[in-house]
């Protein structure tokens, strides 16, 4: 069976790969949104792991500290689409009645505020796979909402997998996109498995080109407050 993964900074590029037998997956963070500044993304998440372990902090703790982090700034911090491109792709989808769903690295109990940020920016309705909320079963909690998997920190295929066994779902074709390359081979392995035809693209416009760490400890001096990058730029220039 044949599978496929490319790399792509605009959303739009995945349209001439879907088709009537598509079952489109889409990642949330940095896929359909990502927060209004450094501070809370993926790239400074990994920047913030990395000096944690620099000082001396086990990889596992300075995940935990930074996911408690991270949690924190999701609740207060502003979001924002990466294209104007989604819109039109969300719209090519429910034209042609394409099942979607969410698969994100969030947990469950983040579920409310994810959806209260799609809302932010007109996304909340993008997901349409309709079962009631249940739990997955996987190793670590799982669960699915609103049309969206919570996989917490199991694998995405993991939970994907759990989700079509669970409601006898059985795509011939899966298009999936994250900016995440590992999460686009997890899922790569288990359609070829599965005998799945699979389009998987990573979405690079949320990129680290954009990353700043000095704007980042500047704002994580300034937490619980939410700098700007502007806001933070204007202090390190001062
Ligand atoms: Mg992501």
């Amino acid at each position: 069976m044949s599978t496929y993964i490319f790399e792509s900074k605009k959303i739009e590029s995945i349209v001439d790969f879907i088709d009537s037998e598509t079952f489109f997956i889409f990642d949330i963070d940095h896929t359909l949104i990502e927060t209004a500044q450094v501070i809370g993304s993926t790239h400074w998440e990994k920047h913030f792991i990395r000096r944690q372990m620099d000082q001396g902090l086990s990889y596992e703790d300075a995940s935990k500290r930074s996911f408690a982090l991270w949690k924190q700034i999701q609740k207060s911090t502003e979001v924002r689409t990466i294209e104007n491109g989604i819109f039109r792709l969300v719209s090519f989808l429910k034209t042609h009645n394409i099942p979607t769903l969410g698969l994100t690295s969030r947990d469950h109990d983040l579920m409310d505020l994810t959806f209260d940020q799609l809302k932010k920016v007109n996304l909340e309705n993008v997901f349409n796979l309709d079962h009631p909320p249940h739990a997955l079963e996987a190793e670590l909690e799982c669960h699915f909402s609103r049309g969206a998997v919570f996989c917490g920190d199991n694998p995405k295929d993991i939970a994907l997998k759990a989700l079509f066994k669970k409601n006898d779902i059985a795509p011939k074709k899966i298009i999936f996109i994250d900016d995440q390359k590992d999460h686009l081979y997890e899922l790569e392995e288990m359609a070829y498995h599965a005998e799945i035809e699979y389009i998987g693209m990573q979405y690079t416009a949320s990129n680290h080109e954009r990353f700043n760490s000095d704007i980042a400890v500047i704002q994580e001096k300034h937490l619980p407050n939410i700098l700007s990058d502007d806001e933070a730029l204007k202090l390190m220039q001062n």
